[in-house]
């Protein structure tokens, strides 16, 4: 089995020498125990977090074991009575090919049903990412018909979801994304009614809310944050009285860059709810949230789209580029 460790911690940005690619033996199942082989390796941007070891809502990663992640895959051995050879299931296999889990404990392996849903969407769309867009969005934000919601990082795993659930409850929704491949792909293929290039505004938050305000002439009702920063400032120069910000990411800031807020006293000017989450914290809003999401891309209305890394030892390239942008839609590794 091979899989890939945390070698060493990152000083400031994280670079492929912090990751280890090792080989080791799989033991022999327990009771209880079901082997699983992954066919896609989830990255995900909080695994920046876990790197380091500084104080944090999540454990850091320990040195020398396999990177946390979430995996599809099938059975391929079982000694557990709920799970035999074959199924498709979900969990936090890790970044390697197999993995040996022990599936006593509840909510640790989950059989997924691809007959309508791929099974690489259980990753994102309907999985995670899309349960986060969920959270921020119904929960938090709690949008009326006919409001303008908005979202950083539109064109990734989580802002794809929410502009699929946001057209659902009837909203206007404008996106800010990294490019004009991105903008027009989110404006195109995922249903916003407008996207912004925050490239284009050169760090200049006047010129990126003067764009707010053409995009969203009735001001903003509710935002939901991925990315922190001078395009956070910006939105919330355009937020309207008693808007509703969802803080679910601070992504430029991530690999150690200084992150502030321009005009905290907008969040009393606007009379701002302000509410940061972390999704694992809500299990009890998974359910009816893959519901949801399930049946939007079952239904088509959700196309969300996947760049996907070939192999393990693609991973940690990967996972660098996407914290820099270089993923187009949810970043995955196909195991082969
Ligand atoms: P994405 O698929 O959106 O990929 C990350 C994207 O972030 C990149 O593609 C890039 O998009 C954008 N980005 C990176 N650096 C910057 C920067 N400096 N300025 C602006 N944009 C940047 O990832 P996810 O959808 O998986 O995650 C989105 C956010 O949600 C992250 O912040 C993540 O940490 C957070 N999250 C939080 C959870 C929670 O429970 N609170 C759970 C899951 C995710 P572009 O090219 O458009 O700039």
């Amino acid at each position: 089995n091979h899989q890939i460790v945390l070698d060493n911690r990152p000083k400031g940005e994280a670079t492929a020498a912090n990751f280890k690619l090792v080989e080791t033996d799989i033991a022999p199942l327990q009771d209880g125990q079901v082997l699983v082989r992954h066919h896609y390796l989830s990255l995900d941007p909080y695994m920046r977090g876990r790197m380091n070891d500084s104080k944090s809502y999540a454990a850091s990663q320990p040195l020398g074991e396999v990177m946390i992640g979430g995996t599809v895959g099938e059975v391929v051995e079982s000694r557990h009575p709920d799970y035999a050879a074959g199924d498709q299931v979900v969990g936090m296999g890790g970044w390697q090919n197999y993995s040996v889990v022990t599936a006593t404990q509840p909510g640790v392996l989950r059989k997924v049903d691809t007959t309508h849903v791929p099974l690489s969407a259980y990753l994102g769309a309907v999985g995670m990412p899309g349960v986060t867009a969920y959270y921020g969005l119904v929960h938090i934000i709690d949008p009326k018909p006919g409001q303008t919601v908005t979202v950083t990082a539109a064109s990734g795993a989580v802002g794809s979801a929410y502009a699929a659930l946001a057209k659902a409850r009837g909203c206007r929704v404008v996106g800010i994304a990294g490019g004009p491949d991105k903008c027009r792909y989110a404006v195109e293929e995922l249903g916003f009614d407008a996207c912004l290039d925050y490239r284009e505004y050169n760090q200049d938050t006047y010129a990126l809310a003067k764009a707010l305000k053409e995009a969203c002439p009735d001001g903003i009702d509710g935002h939901f944050e991925n990315v922190g920063g001078w395009i956070m400032d910006a939105v919330m120069l355009r937020a309207n009285a008693f808007s509703r910000m969802a803080v679910c990411g601070m992504i430029a800031g991530y690999d150690g860059q200084p992150l502030s807020m321009a005009n905290p006293a907008l969040i009393l000017i606007n009379r701002m709810r302000v509410e940061g989450f972390i999704v694992s914290e809500h299990m009890q809003v998974w359910p009816a949230a893959l519901k949801e999401l399930g049946s939007l891309v079952a239904s088509g209305k959700l196309r969300a789209r996947e760049s996907v890394a070939e192999g393990l030892s693609a991973a940690p390239e990967a996972f660098l580029g996407m914290l820099k942008g270089q993923n187009f839609g949810k970043q995955l590794v196909k195991l082969v």
